[in-house]
């Protein structure tokens, strides 16, 4: 079946009709430089520069930085290498905080035009004159709400100049607050500018000491960039009707109308269950954190909670950068994504099904190796000089993927300790005392005759002869001589649950819902030869620029990539995924 086009059917179409035919089509990905961007950021990302591609149009990377408190650099070097990671080149890469000086104009003319006004009310204030904690209230405007132009621009140029603390003025936009019809809480006086205590900023220095809202930006961002279509996430479906009146407000579009002007349109956000996407929560994850936990007595005790990966980038979370460094593809996430489709419905997925499609991905593109996670040496007392050799095994059995790969044989191999056991039964096919099993690609089977055992009770040789029955099952092997030890680690879920959103964030309950074994590690594995054989051949003609991994399927155990970093000079091997999905747990 092939799927549907998301740019040519459904949602993403319509939105493209509602926009006159003439109008170029730019689009903008507009993340805020405070975090790493995480799988659901995917969507968005292939929403914008899809639509842009699929239209002949352009798409921006613009990082909205008005919140200098929590912006850093390393974020802003990080979206940038997912977003080519992932494929697409911004038309260009811009910053809200580009426009701070035209901002800042517009707010005075805002102002001048009796459309905002510099507030001193504190925040309790504020909430009750939007109709209290619920929003139900009666709402009614404070004074400040009708004091004088020239008093209200006067005192938004003393904010600028630093007389106020943060918390002590606002400029707040003169919407709807006393319109009792208005029930759309963003008509509702939204805040344009405010005070910001920690204001270093990382392009403007201490410049501002007054930074522009979301509200206040976004829709003028996109106006100064003329975009065409701005599509965000359903929360900000309250928000067309704000981003719309302050376009107005300025003149930058016409009532009613799509002619001139950006036109924000909202989807539904991609959300991963049995995972966490939250910054917040993953930070607690990567950094660890202390929590305090109030007894019903009223003593507080607390609990120091260590990191529980090894960073941003560990193989276990969602972001993006983990999951590239997991080894996933770009382009089978991209793939899956556009897969789920369009809609302004929430989508939510499980890894599981995420899992799956990266199978069906890699199963088609990359070779096979013979890797043992847990080795055991087979000795082959018969085997003769004439039986040693090299041979010559497609990457493929299929030969969907071309190549192949030399593999040595000599009378000592490698098998897993898992397809071994010291006793025989009639349900067991593959290597036990007596018993004879096929070794992948081999010309002849073996049949074990005796084991020995180390000091901790583990076997730890096993003896066999070259047998002529019919082995019931082939398992994989790897020559001893030319074997190479790697360091492989595979991954399961970081929680117990299915649903971590659910635990207790807050004093730190979740804690005590890790799983232990979120990662396993094989200290001892091995792997053929032809691993490097794969590496060399890779750093010639690397499969994309932009995507270096060596990737590989670990015959009957699962697809594996190299990790960047190594340990005591061993190669370390991700799992991707698993060659089944492991109903077990
Ligand atoms: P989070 O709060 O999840 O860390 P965010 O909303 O603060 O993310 P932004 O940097 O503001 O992240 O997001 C940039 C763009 O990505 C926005 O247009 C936002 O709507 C979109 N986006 C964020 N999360 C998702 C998601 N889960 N699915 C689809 N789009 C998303
Ligand atoms: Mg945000
Ligand atoms: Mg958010």
């Amino acid at each position: 079946k092939v799927p549907a086009n998301v740019f040519e059917e459904g949602w993403l179409a319509r939105v493209y009709r509602e926009k006159p035919s003439n109008v170029p089509v730019r689009t903008r990905f507009p993340p805020e430089p405070n975090g790493f961007l995480h799988i659901g950021h995917c969507k968005a990302i292939a929403v914008n520069f899809g639509f842009a591609k699929a239209h002949s149009g352009v798409c921006f990377l613009r990082y909205d930085d008005t919140n200098p408190a929590k912006e850093d650099e390393i974020y802003f070097t990080s979206i940038r290498e997912i977003i080519q990671w992932l494929g697409f080149e911004p038309y260009k890469i811009t910053y809200s905080s580009d426009h701070f000086d035209r901002l800042y104009q517009l707010a005075e003319e805002l102002i001048r035009r009796d459309k905002a006004y510099v507030c001193h009310c504190s925040r309790e204030e504020v909430n009750l004159q939007r109709g209290g904690p619920d929003n139900r209230g009666p709402r009614y405007a404070c004074e400040h709400r009708e004091r004088p132009i020239e008093e209200s621009l006067a005192e938004f140029q003393a904010m600028r100049d630093g007389k106020y603390a943060p918390g002590e003025a606002y400029l707040r936009m003169k919407q709807s607050l006393t319109d009792p019809n208005e029930g759309n809480p963003q008509m509702w006086d939204l805040p344009a500018y405010r005070v910001v205590e920690k204001n270093h900023h990382h392009r403007t220095g201490l410049k501002w000491k007054i930074y522009p809202t979301y509200d206040f930006t976004h829709c003028l961002c996109d106006s100064f960039e003329e975009i065409s279509h701005s599509m965000c996430t359903t929360e900000f479906q309250q928000s067309r009707v704000s981003y719309d009146w302050l376009l107005e407000a300025l003149d930058f579009k016409v009532p009613k109308s799509e002619e001139r002007g950006p036109m924000q349109r909202e989807y539904g956000r991609l959300n991963v269950t049995g995972t966490i996407l939250s910054k917040r929560r993953i930070q607690m994850l990567v950094e660890g954190v202390t929590v305090e936990k109030k007894n019903s007595d009223g003593t507080v005790v607390k609990k120091i909670i260590p990191p529980s990966v090894r960073g941003w980038d560990d193989p276990r979370l969602y972001t993006l950068v983990a999951l590239r460094r997991r080894g996933i593809p770009a382009k089978a996430l991209l793939n899956f994504v556009e897969g789920l489709g369009v809609t302004d419905a929430l989508t939510e997925i499980q890894t599981t099904r995420l899992e799956s499609s990266i199978r069906s991905y890699l199963e088609r593109s990359v070779p096979r190796l013979a890797l043992i996670l847990d080795p055991i040496k087979v000795v082959i007392e018969d085997a003769t000089e004439a039986d040693e050799r090299e041979l010559t095994v497609p990457y493929d059995p299929k030969r969907l993927i071309p190549g192949e790969r030399q593999v040595k044989l000599t009378r000592e191999v490698y098998i897993d300790g898992s397809d071994f056991r010291e006793e025989d039964s009639p349900e067991y096919f593959r290597l036990a005392p007596n018993k004879t099993v096929g070794l992948l690609n081999v010309p002849f089977a073996i049949r074990a005759v005796s084991f020995s055992k180390d000091s901790s009770g583990r076997v730890s040789e096993i003896r066999a002869v070259k047998s002529e029955d019919k082995p019931k099952t082939y398992i994989h092997w790897v020559d001893v001589s030319s074997a190479v030890k790697v360091v492989a680690r595979q991954y399961y879920s970081l929680f117990k649950t299915d649903s971590p959103n659910t635990l207790d964030w807050k004093e730190g309950g979740w804690a005590d819902d890790l799983n232990p074994n979120s990662e396993i590690t094989f200290k001892n594995a091995v792997i053929e030869k032809g691993l490097i054989d794969l590496v060399k051949l890779h750093s010639v003609h690397p499969s994309r620029a932009s995507d270096d991994l060596v990737r590989f399927q670990a015959l009957r155990t699962g697809y594996f990539c190299i990790d960047p970093e190594k340990e005591h000079d061993n190669i370390i091997l991700n799992q991707i995924v698993s060659l089944r999905e492991d109903k077990s747990k």
